[in-house]
């Protein structure tokens, strides 16, 4: 189903709510330059989230806003520069690049402040656009950062969301000191595995929950001390034993639903849980005395802003850390993809190449 002339392009489309079978590769228009500082990337390589799920079953509600159908979702994209408008300077075609995914106004006071997430006119690349699940894309200039030569397409797709994310609560918002102590709820998940790694990286000790027997071996590689199999083990328990009773100074939790009562509860005197995601449940059982009463906190963040992004960025740059990736598919397998996010079985991220 080939179109002369140019103007069209495969995409991953999703033309009605469904199963994994109703994301379809199929030509649509290609994308060109309308704006002055719009800019036209060939994608090299997207990552999937929990976003590009969402938007195929039609699932919306606080953070997760509906999407316009027929939808190209795509939040994470490293690719080339092929078309600038009339007023970008800083890019030309060939230029290698990562996008940042959120959108903002770019003048009220939380962007101002750099706080782009908190900009009530927040948006974001693939969900309220059409995203990088296509051989090309559209975002305005602002959003680019350069990408350096030795750095691999698919490793810098799997930072938009994931690694960013994972900076922001571990280290923006958790402020993890190297002596403390951390432990990790869906460790084998996108931002677990960053999570876990960011918290190594800054020298903590990491307990990290996943399951299966693969993922534990996987998890031991990049650093965790000890692996808690939820199937087998008791988190809280095991957190208590191994620390004499005292607890960690850190969760960080993107799972959300009925782990939140026994994650408090693993906290130490002052601890903090981090949160960022309701995967399991927004609902979840808690005291708020096992809060307050132990100096506990817990602090939210649905995204990292542009300096978090270009935190991890510069640490991938220089080598100190390198993303999990699960698997590497063509655009074609698309659907395979979106199975293997939502059986929650891989490990890391999950690269297309369009
Ligand atoms: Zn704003």
């Amino acid at each position: 189903m080939t179109v002369a002339g140019g103007d069209t392009m495969r995409a991953a489309v999703i033309r009605e709510h469904g199963g994994p079978e109703k994301v379809r590769v199929e030509q649509m228009p290609r994308p060109s330059v309308e704006a002055p500082d719009d800019v036209i990337v060939r994608v090299r390589a997207c990552t999937l989230n929990r976003l590009d799920i969402f938007a195929r079953q039609g699932i919306s509600g606080p953070g997760v806003r509906a999407v316009h159908l027929p939808h190209i979702s795509g939040v994470d994209v490293a690719g080339e520069v092929t078309e600038v408008g009339m007023g970008v300077e800083r890019w030309r075609s060939g230029h290698r690049v990562v996008l940042y995914p959120g959108l903002s106004c770019g003048h009220c006071g939380a962007c101002a402040r750099g706080e782009d997430t908190m900009c009530r006119h927040y948006r974001i690349f693939g969900e309220d656009t059409h995203g990088g699940l296509a051989e090309y894309c559209r975002i305005g200039a602002g959003n680019l950062e350069s990408l350096p030569d030795d750095v691999p397409f698919e490793q810098a797709a799997a930072l938009p969301t994931a690694y960013t994310t994972a900076w922001r609560m571990v280290v923006t918002v958790g402020n993890l000191r190297p002596q403390e102590r951390v432990l990790v709820l869906g460790a084998g998940g996108g931002v677990g595995v960053a999570a876990v790694q960011i918290a190594r990286r800054l020298g903590a000790y990491v307990f990290g929950v996943t399951s299966g027997s693969d993922r534990a071996q996987r998890l031991e590689e990049v650093g965790v001390g000890r692996v808690i199999d939820r199937l087998t083990e008791d988190f809280e328990s095991v957190v208590m034993n191994e620390t004499g009773g005292s607890g960690v100074d850190v969760v960080v939790n993107p799972v959300g639903g009925a782990t939140w009562r026994p994650a408090i509860r693993s906290l130490a005197m002052g601890g903090r849980m981090l949160i960022c995601g309701a995967t399991i449940g927004d609902d979840p059982d808690l005291s708020i005395r096992e809060i307050y009463q132990s100096h506990r906190q817990i602090l939210g963040a649905p995204l990292g802003n542009r300096q978090d992004f270009r935190s991890v960025l510069d640490m991938l740059s220089r080598g100190e850390i390198k993303p999990a990736i699960h698997a590497t598919m063509p655009l074609e397998a698309v659907a395979e993809a979106h199975r293997l996010i939502e059986e929650g079985k891989s490990f890391g991220k999950v690269v297309l190449l369009p």
